[in-house]
């Protein structure tokens, strides 16, 4: 591995401040590398965060020894007002597209008919990357900008927010001016991460990685952008003549100098390509990133030259589009759903047809003028597709099989449900680059379908994690007005929900034992299940340990929260209004007071890792049954400096597995090289008895 990404140790002796601030921007640029482009941390999480924070403290002693590409210095403070245009120094073209062997074979007799007879081009065929594209520019080693591609002659600068992507080294060993071009995309897992904090934080999830990388890329405020789990992967050397002869060698080069590239490509004779792109296709459900094609490009860099470029594509590269999975069925119904925050969605009722692997029935049409643009309307035949693989989608109209003039799909004036006349949210239609749009809501927040909305979120796993609270039974509670909101939960007796329908006592009794339970999540869960809008489950965390207790959020002044909440590392200004707002709102705050006389959310410990102990750089996880709960073995990891994960992770150490483990825990303790202990041996850790 070139471009000094070599992971030296800590010597034992004294260095200089300015020595040891080097080399800890060249020891966390290493492990970035290794997390973000190999794949393969070497250390823990928690081991990597303690050289940040070294280095943070660093810099705070001694401000002069900031650098711009210090890893510090990855999110930029103030967000932009405006755009800055950038132009290409060369044109940034866009590909030529093949559907089909006989158009490939096309390409193919324009190329030879190109090159100086005799000469057999050879191929590089590399995955199509679907995301945004960008151009980076690096400077005597420095990276000092990145662009949009706009319309191929200038594009926005968007240099803060592409500084926020760890897996782009800040700097680089190559002295003079290289400029490259890649993809900026999101990891499907990522994706579904970022996702579900979403979904905890009250926002629409993203239908598919592109256009969660593709809106992020653009936004005004780098702090937003961090919050994206964006990656660069690089696919272009312009004016590559100088550091190669060939495309596949200027991956390489790429490569060895430590920046991130798909590593997905082959080098084929012609006879070889249509093999290739079928390889590609095969594979591409298992790579991280999206690929909706093929890109294949001539190898040679001098065979490029010669076959130059049209007006808007290069002559030596062709785009091989694969097609999406798609299926045809009957549009049932257009039928509205009224969500936990009143927002009314459109949502595709069809006759139940399989495509890529389940049985689709319903799809979201995300909103009314989703619906509009599409013209779907009630007895139509359409067309579905998977976004991104996670929520099935309709994506067109088989106009020719409709019969008669069924009516255009209008959003109801009221709420299907409470009658509430609906409101149109046009702030949210103004910020497309959020990927919102224009939302019909029910204002009414006492809706009987947004108090059911609210409870079953309030009971999932991540929030109170209440059990055996079925749609019959909360239907039964809210729509006999027994239930008016989450807290009401707690006064319910099992008498009372015996007496409901369709209830044995035995369910009456979990039920309640659940419900009485979930008085001992911590306030982070509590405030997860009770949705402020923008805040996830990590988020609510910090807030959470910001405020400790309950009383304590509730007694902070509208200043006083303003000022916690805006200590809070990562949260930029929307977060923070929203939470101020959230504490301000009387219903809300009649809502915190009434569970907090019910003895609802324990107080917030802080998770605070002890610096020293004999446990400091490793990892457990703790699972099975033990002689004592786990919440007291995961203090007691904690306060010897060791770390603890929820499940078994690349970067966990140590297994600790109690009676009756699972084999899932097992498997992947297996597959991660993690090391399985008891709790015995867990104790003599503890003890000092030496990591081994
Ligand atoms: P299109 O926008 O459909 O004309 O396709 C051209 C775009 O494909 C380029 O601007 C790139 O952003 C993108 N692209 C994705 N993967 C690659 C790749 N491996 N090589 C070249 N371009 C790629
Ligand atoms: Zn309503």
């Amino acid at each position: 591995m070139g471009g000094g990404f070599a992971i030296t140790m800590t010597p034992a002796l004294p260095m200089s401040p300015a020595e040891r601030h080097a080399q800890l921007v060249r020891e966390i640029d290493a492990h970035n590398y290794r997390y973000y482009v190999l794949d393969d941390p070497l250390i823990s999480d928690a081991a990597f965060d303690a050289l940040l924070r070294e280095l943070r403290a660093l810099e705070d002693e001694h401000p002069d020894l900031v650098t711009p590409d210090s890893p510090t210095q990855r999110v930029g403070g103030e967000a932009r007002t405006s755009v800055t245009q950038v132009r290409h120094a060369v044109r940034m073209m866009s590909l030529d597209n093949a559907y089909s062997p006989e158009e490939l074979a096309e390409f193919h007799r324009r190329v030879v008919e190109g090159l100086p007879d005799g000469e057999a081009p050879r191929f590089c065929v590399e995955p199509k990357l679907d995301g945004a594209s960008v151009e980076v520019v690096y400077e005597r080693g420095r990276l000092v900008q990145a662009s949009t591609r706009g319309d191929g002659e200038t594009g926005e600068d968007i240099t803060p927010n592409v500084r926020t992507i760890k897996s782009l080294p800040l700097r680089i060993a190559h002295p003079g001016r290289l400029t490259i071009r890649g993809e900026v995309v999101i990891y499907r897992r990522d994706l579904e991460a970022l996702n579900a904090e979403r979904e905890a934080g009250g926002l629409e999830p993203f239908a598919n990685p592109r256009n969660a990388a593709a809106g992020a890329v653009r936004m005004l405020d780098p702090r937003e952008v961090a919050r994206r789990p964006l990656r660069v992967l690089l696919y272009q050397v312009v004016e590559a003549a100088e550091i190669a002869a060939t495309q596949h060698e200027s991956l390489a080069w790429l490569e060895e100098h430590g920046l991130p590239t798909h590593r997905r490509h082959t080098v084929v004779d012609w006879d070889g390509v249509q093999g290739a792109i079928d390889a590609i296709d095969r594979a591409r459900d298992g790579y991280p990133f999206e690929t909706d094609g093929a890109v294949i490009k001539i190898d040679s860099l001098r065979h490029q030259d010669v076959l130059g470029m049209t007006s808007k594509f290069p002559k030596w590269a062709m785009a091989y589009k694969f097609a999406a999975e798609q299926a045809r069925t009957k549009l049932l119904d257009i039928v509205v759903q009224v969500g936990r925050t009143g927002a009314l969605t459109p949502v595709a009722a069809l006759e139940p047809t399989p495509l890529a692997g389940t049985t689709v029935s319903r799809a979201t049409l995300h909103n009314a003028d989703v619906v509009a643009a599409l013209d779907a309307r009630k007895g139509d035949y359409v067309f579905i597709q998977k976004a991104g693989e996670v929520i099935p989608q309709v994506v067109g109209v088989d106009t020719e099989a409709r019969r008669g003039h069924p009516a255009r799909f209008r959003m109801p004036e009221a709420c299907p449900v409470c009658g509430t006349p609906v409101v149109r949210d046009l702030k949210d239609a103004e910020k497309p680059e959020l990927g919102l749009e224009a939302a019909t809501r029910c204002p009414n927040r006492a809706c009987p379908e947004q108090v059911k909305q609210r409870i079953f979120y309030f009971a999932r796993r991540f929030a109170m994690d209440v059990d055996h609270l079925g749609t019959a039974l909360v239907e039964q509670l809210v729509d006999g007005g027994i239930v008016r909101d989450v807290a009401d939960l707690y006064a319910l007796s099992a008498e009372r929900v015996a007496d409901l329908e369709r209830m044995g006592d035995k369910s009456a009794q979990n039920v309640v034992a659940s419900i009485a339970r979930s008085r001992e999540r911590t306030l982070d869960r509590l405030l997860c299940g009770l949705g402020i809008p923008q805040i996830g489950q990590v988020a609510a965390r910090q807030l959470a340990e910001e405020a400790g207790t309950l009383e304590q959020l509730l007694a902070w002044t509208p200043e006083q929260a303003r000022e916690h909440v805006y200590a809070i590392r990562g949260f930029g200004p929307k977060m923070v209004e929203s939470v101020v707002a959230f504490v301000q709102d009387p219903e809300q705050r009649a809502l915190l007071a009434k569970l907090q006389e019910l003895g609802v959310g324990r107080p917030q410990p802080r998770a605070q890792v002890a610096s020293e102990g004999p446990l400091v750089g490793a990892s457990f996880c703790v699972t099975g049954v033990l002689s004592r709960k786990r919440d007291d073995v995961h203090a007691d990891i904690r306060a010897a400096g060791g770390e603890v994960h929820d499940s078994v992770k690349r970067t966990t150490t140590y297994l600790v597995a109690g009676d009756k483990t699972g084999k899932s825990k097992l498997d992947q303790a297996r597959k991660y090289g993690t090391k399985v202990i008891t709790e015995a041996q867990l104790g003599e850790l503890l003890r000092g008895g030496g990591q081994g």
